[in-house]
């Protein structure tokens, strides 16, 4: 941490990945930290070790002082969830071996029988399995709401599920939000959200506002600052970023963070000391490549936008609604490099343009260095019902796409010729 004590002004994020809380002294001067293969570690003495099974155990608050055991903490761990606290501003963070066990185990810590999670739609698939499947066999409801909901709607859905929670004998026990959905792209308007809890709760309350940051995170979107308490990601996306590990995280005010940290330590689920310093690895180029992205999506949509064979596009660069606009405005500093591209025709049409790609290639997934392409309709979403398709807008006509840091004229030219073949 010497660089940011010594520092004369704050340093700014991607600074700070490159040195921020490691110490090349503690490791034989090894510029980068090395992979830390043990599962324990060893204590100074029996006190220390007593004290240390003290934080764990939650006997002494605070957590850990030191390092125990590797299902609770870790050197590359510990490196890796102070970098990702700082791109969120938060104050603590923890990983977990994938995005899903991250949220799983949130919700988990927070959820008890009889209690109701509010929740936006749409959500990840496995999330909306975990909450209307998993959690329900343990007594807890839910209620959800459509991502561009109006403050009235808001203090609606809470109302709804107070009254919901009273009747079962539990509370309202978390607001869950993931923005903008998935394949929708509607933006949740955090700043309502926050606003009409608080409303309905005041200050002293037990319910969290988490939010999955996934699609815009940590570079385009900062719900933190915009009245979340917790942030959720999928690592394996843009943090990540080259499709080649998974892994996910949570970061907030250490009162949220510190009793998910608990049911990580009786669970498991943290993230492995190999993928955590890949992970640091790509933290130190996650900016270069979120920006490369954006940029390259912003050429391909503006090439996509007046295509005859394109119906329309969704993608939060060329947003038409107004209200939307504005959640975009007050929340985002980019539009991301994943979208939604609706085809003239239907699933044949897409399905001529997707094997028509030479350069993207037809993955589901989204965030890494190359341009990705899937049809939610057949594949992600293909469980889905069919009338909650029609809702969310899940058409035979749409392709959905994550642009990676290519040559954006070689990623142009590519779709162009896809086109020519629809
Ligand atoms: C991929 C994804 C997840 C799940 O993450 P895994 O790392 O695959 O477990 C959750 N939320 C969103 C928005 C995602 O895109």
């Amino acid at each position: 941490m010497a660089d940011s004590k010594s520092a004369p002004r704050p340093l700014k994020p991607s600074t700070m990945m490159m040195g921020h809380g490691y110490d090349p002294a503690l490791s034989e001067g090894s510029l980068k930290p090395p992979i830390f293969l043990t599962s324990t570690f060893a204590f100074e003495n029996a006190a220390a070790g007593k004290r240390h099974f003290e934080g764990i155990t939650g006997k002494r608050p605070g957590g850990a002082d030191g390092l125990v055991y590797s299902r609770f903490n870790g050197p590359n761990q510990e490196i890796l969830e102070d970098r990702l606290s700082i791109w969120d501003g938060a104050e603590d963070a923890l990983c977990f071996s994938s995005g899903m066990t991250a949220i799983c185990v949130l919700m988990l810590t927070y959820c008890s029988a009889g209690d109701v999670i509010i929740h936006s739609g749409p959500l990840y698939a496995a999330t909306e399995g975990f909450v209307a499947k998993t959690l329900a066999k343990f007594g807890v409801s839910y209620i959800d709401f459509p991502a561009g909901a109006s403050s009235e709607e808001l203090d609606d859905v809470i109302a709804r599920a107070r009254a919901q929670a009273a009747d079962q004998g539990g509370k309202l026990a978390m607001i869950y939000l993931e923005s903008p959905g998935n394949p929708t792209n509607a933006l949740v308007d955090i700043e309502a959200v926050s606003a009409a809890r608080d409303a309905a709760l005041g200050t002293d309350h037990a319910c969290p506002i988490a939010i999955d940051n996934t699609f815009l995170g940590p570079l385009w979107q900062r719900p933190l600052d915009h009245g979340a308490d917790i942030v959720v990601y999928s690592l394996t996306k843009y943090v990540g970023g080259h499709s080649d590990l998974v892994a996910g995280s949570v970061a907030g005010a250490k009162k949220w963070i510190d009793p998910v940290r608990m049911l990580r330590n009786t669970m498991g689920g943290i993230a492995d000391p190999n993928t955590a310093w890949m992970l640091l690895r790509s933290l130190e180029t996650v900016e270069l490549r979120m920006s490369r992205a954006g940029e390259n999506a912003a050429r391909v949509c503006a090439f996509l936008k007046g295509h005859p064979k394109i119906e329309r596009l969704g993608y939060l660069g060329m947003i038409d609604d107004a209200r939307q606009q504005d959640i975009y405005d007050r929340h985002c500093t980019g539009a991301g490099s994943t979208f939604s591209v609706f085809i003239r025709g239907g699933e044949a049409e897409c399905f001529r343009f997707l094997d028509a790609l030479r350069i993207a290639k037809l993955a589901v997934s989204l965030g890494g260095t190359e341009t990705l392409a899937s049809h939610p309709a057949s594949m992600t979403h293909l469980s889905v019902p069919d009338p909650r398709k029609v809702s969310l807008g899940i058409s035979d006509n749409l392709v959905r796409i994550s642009i990676g840091i290519e040559d954006a004229d070689d990623l142009i030219a590519d779709f162009e010729q896809a086109l020519d073949a629809v």
